[in-house]
C-alpha cells in the first residue's frame, strides 16, 4: 500500500504531532515529566489539551472521552462533547487541562470486589501520558487509569504502570553494577500474539450458546476436524482476506503495529501478531485490537470469537505474551551479548527470571486464570497448567555447566567463568522449537504462552514485572555489597541455578509423563480457577505486591473476589443457557423427528401390513431413550446449580462449579451431541459445527 506510511498513526496524537503542534517548552516539559515519572503541571496540561482539541476537531471530532480498563476485562468510556455555551447564545469548542488530566465517571456499576460501597460510587480517571491519545468514531480518546474515591486501583492499568516503575528501578541498579550508566530508563517490551475465530454472523445468531456465552455448549463433531492440519498457514479465503485488510487498515490508523496474520491450526481460526512495544502501550493496543476485530468482523457479516474454547474437539485460542526488558539506549537485556561483561549481565537477568518464575509459579498461573482458559490449559493443545521454563539445549547446557562447575560443549569441552569468558553463540532456531512450553526462552525474549485469548494482557505482565523486580532487588542488594563483584556474581548465579533449576523443562509439556515428573519436582499443577486462586491471597503473594507498592492488600482481596465472582457468573450463565437450549431447541427437535419417524412407521405398516420397519424403530427407541436421558441430565444440572447457590461464599460456589457442575455439563452435552448426530438434516435445532467451521 503506497500511502501506508501516511495512514499509519494518522488517528494518533503521537510524538510527531506533538512536536509539530506543541510549543517547544511545553513539548519538552511533557517529555521530561514522562521520563521522570513526575506530575504534569496544570499549565502544561492546559496547552496540551488545547492542542489535542484543535487537532481532534480538525479531524472531525466533536467529543472526548477518558478511556479506561475496569475489572470487566474490556474497556470503558464516557463521552463528553467539547461544546461549551457562550454568553451570546453560541457555542465554543473547549477542552481544558483539568478535563484532560482528570475525570470523574460514575463508577457504581464497575466491579470493585467490595472495595467501594455503591453509595460512594465516585471514581476517578487520571490521564496516562505514556500512552498516546487517539481518535475513534468522532471522539478523542484519552488513555487513563481508574481508581476509587479513596485511591484504590479499580482497573488493569494502574498496577501495570506501578509494576513497570518497580522493575525499572531494580533493573537500573543491576545495570549500574555492570558499569552501564548510559541507560536512564528500562522498559519491559511486550508483543502479544492474538488468536481468534471468525464465524458467519447469520449462523452465529441462531445459536443461543454463542450469543450468550461466546462458545458452543453443544455440537456433534463434524466428519472433519483439524486432523489434517490443512488450515495452519493455509491460503486465506477471500472473505477472510478482505476482513484482514480492513482490520489492518483500522489498526494502522490507530498506530497499532499489526504485522503478521495467518490461519491457525483449527478451521476458521486465525492469528494476528503485532510488532512489540512498551508493555503499557502493548496492553492498550491489544485491547483496541480485540475491540476493532469484533467491530470490523460485523462489517463483513462475520462474528469474531475471542473465547478461549469456542469449539470442543478443535484447538482453542490463546495469546502468546512475548516479553523482554530493554533500555532507552536500545539494549535488549535478554539478548546474549558478545563480551564477557555483556554475557554476565545477560546471565544475571536470565537467572533472575528463572528464580522469579520458580518462586512465583502459582502467581503466574493465577494471572491467566479464567473460566474460559480452564478448557485449554492441560488439554493437549495448550501448555499444561504446570508452569515451567524452556531454555533450549545450548542454554541449558551452559546453565548446567555453571551449576556443576563442569566443562560443557559437545566437541571442545570448556569451562566458563562468568564475567571472564564469552558465552558461545546461541542459535535462535534451537530455542524456538518447543511449542508446548508455558514459558519459553526464544533467543532474546521469553514467550509466556498460558494466556487465554480474551483477557487483558495487563494481569500477566504486572505479575511478571513485579516478581522479576523482586528478585532483581534481592540480587542488587547482594551485589552492591560485594567486595569482589565477579566472585560474588559467580556464586549468586550458581546458587540460584542450583536452587531453582527444577523449573527448567525442555521436554514435551503435553506428555502425560511430565505431569508425574513435575509432581516429583514439587511444581504446582493448578488445574482450575478455584484451585489456582487461593495462591493469590497467600501471605507470600500479598507481601510481594505490597512490598513493591504494586497492589495493596485491599486491592488484592478485591481482585480475588472479582475473579471468583466472574468465574461463578460465567458458569451460571452457561448452565442456564444449556438448560434453555435443551428445553427450547434440542428436545423439541428430537420430538419432531420422533413424531415424523413414528408417523412413517405407522403409514408403512398400514400400507404394507407385516413390514417390520427395523431401521426406523431402532432410531425411534434410541432417540427416545436419549431424549429421556437428556431430560434427566438437565434436571440434575438444574439441581446442581441450585446446590451451588446454597454453597455460601464465592470461593465455595466456585469450587462447587468446578467439582460438581462442570462434569455434569460435559455429561449432558455428550447426550445432546448424540441426539444431534441422529437427527435428519432438516430437524437440526441450530447450525452445526460443520456449518460454523467450514462455511465461512
Ligand atoms: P516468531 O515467534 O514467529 O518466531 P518473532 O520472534 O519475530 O516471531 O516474534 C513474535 C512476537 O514477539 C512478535 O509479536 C514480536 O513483535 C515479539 N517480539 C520480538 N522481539 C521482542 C522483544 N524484544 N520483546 C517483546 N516482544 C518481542
Ligand atoms: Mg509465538
Amino acid at each position: 500500500m503506497e500511502n501506508l506510511p501516511k495512514m499509519f498513526g494518522s488517528m494518533v496524537f503521537n510524538d510527531t504531532v506533538m512536536k509539530e503542534r506543541l510549543p517547544k517548552e511545553t513539548y519538552k516539559a511533557l517529555k521530561k515529566a514522562i521520563k521522570d515519572n513526575t506530575d504534569i503541571g496544570l499549565d502544561v496540561a492546559n496547552v496540551v489539551a488545547a492542542a489535542m482539541k484543535n487537532w481532534a476537531v480538525e479531524k472531525g471530532a466533536t467529543h472526548f472521552t477518558h478511556w479506561f480498563q475496569p475489572m470487566t476485562g474490556i474497556t470503558a468510556e464516557k463521552h463528553d462533547s467539547f461544546i461549551s455555551p457562550t454568553p451570546e447564545g453560541g457555542v465554543l469548542m473547549e477542552f481544558s487541562g483539568k478535563e484532560l488530566v482528570r475525570g470523574e465517571p460514575d463508577a457504581s456499576s464497575f466491579p470493585s470486589g467490595g472495595i467501594r460501597a455503591t453509595f460512594e460510587a465516585r471514581g476517578y480517571t487520571a490521564w496516562d501520558p505514556t500512552s498516546y491519545a487517539f481518535l475513534k468514531d468522532s471522539s478523542l480518546y484519552i488513555p487513563t487509569a481508574f481508581c476509587s474515591y479513596t485511591g484504590e486501583a479499580l482497573d488493569k492499568k494502574t498496577p501495570l504502570l506501578r509494576s513497570m516503575q518497580v522493575l525499572e528501578k531494580q533493573a537500573l541498579r543491576i545495570l549500574k553494577l555492570f558499569g552501564n550508566t548510559a541507560a536512564q530508563k528500562v522498559l519491559t517490551t511486550v508483543g502479544p500474539e492474538q488468536e481468534y475465530f471468525l464465524v458467519d454472523k447469520a449462523l452465529h445468531d441462531k445459536r443461543k450458546d454463542l450469543m450468550f456465552t461466546g462458545r458452543t455448549l453443544f455440537g456433534a463433531k463434524p466428519p472433519k476436524g483439524q486432523e489434517l492440519e490443512d488450515h495452519y498457514f493455509g491460503a486465506i479465503k477471500p472473505r477472510i482476506a478482505v476482513f484482514m485488510n480492513d482490520l489492518n487498515e483500522e489498526l494502522w490508523k490507530l498506530g497499532v503495529l499489526a504485522k503478521t496474520e495467518h490461519n491457525e491450526v483449527a478451521p476458521a481460526q486465525h492469528e494476528l501478531a503485532p510488532i512489540f512495544s512498551t508493555t503499557n502501550v502493548a496492553v492498550d493496543h491489544n485491547q483496541l485490537t480485540m475491540e476493532i476485530m469484533k467491530k470490523v468482523a460485523l462489517r463483513h457479516g462475520l462474528v469474531c470469537l475471542l473465547h478461549e474454547k469456542p469449539f470442543a474437539g478443535v484447538n482453542g485460542s490463546g495469546k502468546h505474551n512475548n516479553w523482554s526488558l530493554a533500555t532507552d539506549t536500545g539494549l535488549n537485556l535478554l539478548e546474549p551479548g558478545d563480551s564477557p561483561a555483556e554475557n554476565a549481565q545477560f546471565l544475571t537477568f536470565l537467572t533472575a527470571v528463572i528464580k522469579a518464575v520458580d518462586e512465583y509459579q502459582e502467581l503466574l498461573r493465577v494471572s491467566v486464570a479464567t473460566a474460559g482458559n480452564d478448557h485449554r490449559l492441560g488439554a493437549n493443545e495448550a501448555p499444561p497448567a504446570i508452569v515451567s521454563i524452556f531454555l533450549g539445549e545450548e542454554l541449558t547446557g551452559i546453565i548446567d555447566a555453571i551449576e556443576s562447575g563442569q566443562a560443557y560443549g559437545k566437541k571442545e569441552k570448556q569451562h566458563m567463568t562468568i564475567g571472564v569468558d564469552v558465552l558461545p553463540r546461541i542459535p535462535k532456531d534451537t530455542t524456538d522449537r518447543n511449542r508446548t512450553s508455558p514459558f519459553a526462552f526464544t533467543g532474546n525474549k521469553f514467550e509466556f504462552r498460558m494466556l487465554g485469548s480474551s483477557v487483558s494482557v495487563s494481569g500477566p505482565n504486572f505479575v511478571l514485572n513485579t516478581m522479576v523486580a523482586d528478585i532483581l532487588q534481592e540480587f542488587a542488594d547482594k551485589l552492591e555489597k560485594a567486595k569482589d563483584f565477579t566472585l560474588e556474581l559467580n556464586a549468586l548465579i550458581k546458587d540460584t541455578i542450583k536452587a531453582h533449576k527444577r523449573i527448567i523443562f525442555n521436554g514435551n509439556g503435553y506428555d502425560e509423563s511430565w505431569v508425574h515428573e513435575a509432581g516429583k519436582r514439587g511444581l504446582a499443577n493448578l488445574k482450575t480457577v478455584p484451585e489456582a486462586l487461593g495462591s493469590f491471597i497467600k501471605p507470600k503473594s500479598i507481601q510481594l505486591f505490597v512490598r513493591h507498592g504494586v497492589l495493596s492488600e485491599v486491592e488484592i482481596r478485591s481482585r480475588y473476589e472479582i475473579i471468583l465472582e466472574n468465574y461463578c457468573k460465567t458458569l451460571n450463565i452457561e448452565v442456564l443457557t444449556m438448560l434453555e437450549m435443551i428445553s427450547k431447541d434440542i428436545l423439541p427437535a428430537a420430538y419432531k423427528y420422533l413424531k415424523e419417524l413414528s408417523k412413517t412407521v405407522l403409514a408403512v405398516k398400514q400400507a404394507a401390513p407385516g413390514t417390520v420397519c427395523k431401521a426406523q424403530t431402532a432410531i425411534i427407541s434410541k432417540l427416545s431413550a436419549l431424549a429421556d436421558d437428556l431430560e434427566a441430565k438437565g434436571g440434575k444440572l438444574e439441581k446442581a446449580l441450585f446446590a451451588v447457590h446454597e454453597a455460601g461464599g464465592a470461593a465455595n460456589e466456585a469450587a462447587e462449579y468446578a467439582k460438581q457442575v462442570i462434569p455434569l455439563m460435559q455429561e449432558t452435552r455428550a447426550v445432546a451431541d448424540e441426539i444431534e448426530s441422529l437427527l435428519g438434516e432438516e430437524y437440526l435445532p441450530f447450525p452445526t459445527y460443520e456449518d460454523l467451521l467450514f462455511r465461512v
